[in-house]
C-alpha cells in the first residue's frame, strides 16, 4: 500500500459494525436505517428490474433522474440547472466528492476543511496527493473560529470541502457561517465543494442554506447530495453533484474512470421519490426529531453531556462524566459496559484534543431499539 493510504487502513464503521454484531450489542455506529424508504420507490426499483433495465446506465445517469435532481434543486432551493450539462449521477455521495476532489486538484494543492471531518475526505485528498488545511469545530457547539479557519487558506488552496449538515456533529452552518466561507473562497480564488447529503435532515424549524445559492456562489460550488440519507437506502449507492458545466464535466471524465456507471434500476427509482410530495420529506424529518429527542435524553440521563444536533442523524456526547479518558478505548468497551455500539470522534480529527473523549451516536433506528439501547446506557450509567 502507498504510503499515503497507509493512516486509513480500515474504516471505523466496519471496525465498529463488526464489533456490534460479535457484541450483541445495539449498533448506533455506523449511520444507516433500519427501515425502507418510501413505498413507491421500492417498486420503482421493482418495476426497472422487471422492465429490463439491468444494463449500463448512460455514464452521466438516467435522464429521469437528471431531469429530477434539477427539478429537484429548483423545487427547493430556486436553482435552475441544465440536467445535460450541469448535474452528474455518482455511485453513492461518496464518488461524486472523489471524482471532484480528484478532478479539481494538483498534487501539492491544498484543500481547506472542518474538522470533526467525514472520513473519506481525508482519505480522497491524499489519493488526490492535496494536502488537507483543517479548522476545528469544538464541542459543544462547534462554531466557526474565524481566525482558524482564515488561517487555513494559503495560495496554494484549490478547493473548500464542506459539508452542511454536518457529520458527525448535526451541526447546521448558519448562513452567516456560509457567508465566511463564501468571502475567503472568493477572495483565494477556490472552489466549495459542499456535500449536502443531509439537507432535508434538518429539526426545531432550522434552515439548511445550500452554497450555491449565496450571491456569486454558483459559479465556484459543486452540490452533493445522495438518496441514501433522504430516501433511507444506503446500499443503493446513487447519489448526484451538481454546478457550473466545466466542473461538472471535470466531475465526469474522472468519474467515468472509477465506476464508469453505477446502480441502473436504482436511478429511475431514485427519480421517482425525489419527485414524491413535501408530506413525504416533512414525514422523516419529523420521525427522525422524535429519534433525536429521545436518544438525546437518555444519553443526557445516563451521565453524558449532550450537544444537541440541529440536523443529521448523529449526536455526539461527550463520555468524560462517566470516567472515559480516551474516547477510541471508551467505545471499544461501551459494548461490555452497556450493550451498545457508537463512534469514537477522534478518528474524525487531526487534533485529537478537540475530542478525546466524544461519542457518536447514531439514532435513524425504530423506537423500540432506540428505547432498548436508552435502557441499556441507563442501566451503565
Ligand atoms: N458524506 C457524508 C457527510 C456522509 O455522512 C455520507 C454517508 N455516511 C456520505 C457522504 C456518503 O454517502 P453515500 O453513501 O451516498 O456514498
Ligand atoms: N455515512 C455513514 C456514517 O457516517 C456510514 C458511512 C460508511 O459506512 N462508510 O456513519
Amino acid at each position: 500500500l502507498i504510503s499515503r493510504m497507509q493512516p486509513f487502513g480500515t474504516t471505523i464503521f466496519a471496525e465498529m459494525s463488526a464489533l456490534a454484531q460479535r457484541t450483541g450489542s445495539i449498533n448506533l455506529g455506523q449511520g444507516f436505517p433500519d427501515t425502507d424508504g418510501p413505498r413507491v420507490m421500492l417498486e420503482a426499483a421493482k418495476a426497472a428490474i422487471d422492465g429490463g433495465r439491468n444494463q449500463y446506465p448512460p455514464g452521466a445517469g438516467v435522464p429521469e433522474l437528471l431531469e429530477a435532481v434539477a427539478g429537484h434543486q429548483q423545487r427547493f432551493y430556486g436553482l435552475t440547472l441544465d440536467p445535460a450539462s450541469q448535474v452528474l449521477v455518482t455511485a453513492g455521495a461518496t464518488e461524486a466528492i472523489a471524482s471532484v476532489v480528484l478532478a479539481l486538484c494538483e498534487p501539492g494543492d491544498e484543500v481547506v476543511t472542518f474538522e470533526p471531518y467525514y472520513d473519506s475526505y481525508a482519505a480522497t485528498i491524499a489519493l488526490a496527493g492535496a494536502a488537507r488545511r483543517t479548522s476545528v469545530l469544538r464541542f459543544p457547539d462547534f462554531a466557526v473560529d474565524e481566525a482558524s479557519l482564515r488561517a487555513a487558506f494559503s495560495s496554494r488552496t484549490r478547493l473548500v470541502l464542506l459539508n452542511t449538515p454536518h457529520n458527525p456533529t448535526g451541526k447546521v452552518f448558519s448562513r452567516a457561517e456560509l457567508e465566511l466561507v463564501a468571502e475567503l473562497a472568493r477572495e483565494y480564488d477556490a472552489w466549495v465543494v459542499t456535500d449536502e447529503v443531509y439537507e432535508h435532515l434538518v429539526f426545531d424549524g432550522a434552515e439548511h442554506v445550500p452554497v450555491a445559492t449565496l450571491p456569486g456562489m454558483f459559479e465556484r460550488t459543486i452540490t452533493i447530495s445522495s438518496a441514501g440519507k433522504t430516501f433511507s437506502a444506503t446500499g443503493w449507492k446513487v447519489g448526484w453533484l451538481s454546478g457550473p458545466a466545466e466542473a461538472v464535466a471535470a466531475a465526469r471524465t474522472v468519474k467515468q474512470f472509477l465506476t464508469y456507471v453505477a446502480s441502473g434500476p436504482f436511478q429511475p427509482a431514485v427519480a421517482a421519490a425525489l419527485g414524491l410530495g413535501d408530506d413525504v420529506y416533512a414525514g422523516l424529518r419529523n420521525s427522525l426529531q422524535a429519534k433525536r429527542d429521545l436518544l438525546c435524553s437518555a444519553l443526557a440521563a445516563s451521565g453524558l453531556q449532550v450537544s444537541q444536533p440541529a440536523g443529521t442523524y448523529f449526536v455526539i456526547a461527550d463520555a468524560a462524566p462517566l470516567g472515559a479518558v480516551d474516547g477510541l478505548e471508551f467505545a471499544r468497551r461501551l459494548p461490555e459496559l452497556a450493550g451498545v455500539v457508537g463512534v469514537p470522534v477522534s478518528v474524525f480529527h487531526d487534533d485529537q484534543e478537540a475530542a478525546r473523549t466524544l461519542v457518536r451516536f447514531a439514532f435513524c433506528k425504530q423506537d423500540h431499539v432506540l428505547v432498548e439501547a436508552s435502557r441499556r446506557l441507563a442501566s451503565a450509567g
